[in-house]
């Protein structure tokens, strides 16, 4: 396991924990980490209803340190305008037309010029970049806006500060509908296999390859509402 993944939050430690040790990570990790959000924040995360899944994600997800870096720079004296930090592995996409995670990631992620900003020294150009922690964060949840933001099995973000290709493997996706939630999961041969604990228990069914599934979009008339996916290079065995 990727020892990052770790360090992310002591959630994350304790599904990995689980996920090794456990053969029932479903359940008794689930309960594990249910009864410690529940003593952060009770109303929220209550012990008999359902959990909203953006609190779920935002509590699950959050990052001692910053996950990715807005850096506004200018581009002719170097000086550093300002910088938004991102401290949670999770983003919302969305999208007024029909287009690619992929490339709605790298269009948020690429160096853009920021042309209602001036540099309040020298009024050059200010460029906006991002900036991953060094860290690389294993694991981020894309929030799926609507049904214009197409799914893809791979994704490949290139970053100008590390010159090095990041990559990116879709490795799940979370489906919303009736109070309950069921997922896909995809493994690195792009076989993905269909999850719902309550119907297949801990086992998880074969559906095919990727690309061979008509409708990504929907599972058992429930709609996919988080994708969830990993960092890997090829050099590294993922656990999952
Ligand atoms: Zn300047």
């Amino acid at each position: 396991m990727d020892e990052n993944m770790k360090e992310t939050n002591r959630f994350i430690t304790m599904l990995t924990n689980g996920w090794e040790t456990d053969e029932h990570v479903q359940e008794t990790t689930r309960d594990k980490i249910h009864k410690a959000l529940h003593i952060i924040d009770p109303e929220t995360f209550t012990m008999g209803d359902g959990t909203d899944l953006y609190a779920l994600c935002r509590e699950i997800l959050q990052s001692k340190s910053f996950v990715l870096k807005h850096n506004y720079k200018c581009s002719q004296c170097d000086e550093l305008i300002e910088s938004e930090k991102q401290m949670y592995a999770w983003w919302y996409v969305n999208s007024n037309k029909r287009t690619q995670i992929s490339r709605l990631l790298k269009n948020e992620w690429s160096n853009k010029v920021q042309n209602r900003m001036q540099c309040p020294s020298c009024h050059g150009q200010i460029i906006m970049t991002t900036q991953f922690n060094k860290k690389h964060p294993p694991l981020i949840c894309i929030s799926i806006g609507n049904e214009n933001v197409q799914i893809t099995a791979s994704l490949s973000i290139k970053f100008f500060e590390a010159s090095n290709s990041i990559k990116y493997r879709l490795c799940g996706i979370i489906y919303h509908g009736g109070f309950r939630f069921t997922a896909r999961l995809i493994d690195k041969n792009t076989n993905t296999y269909y999850y719902d604990g309550m119907k297949t228990g801990p086992e998880c069914i074969l559906e095919g390859k990727f690309n061979t599934i008509e409708n990504m979009y929907e599972l058992d008339q429930r709609k996919a509402s988080t994708l969830v996916i990993h960092y890997y290079n090829d050099s590294m065995t993922v656990g999952w």
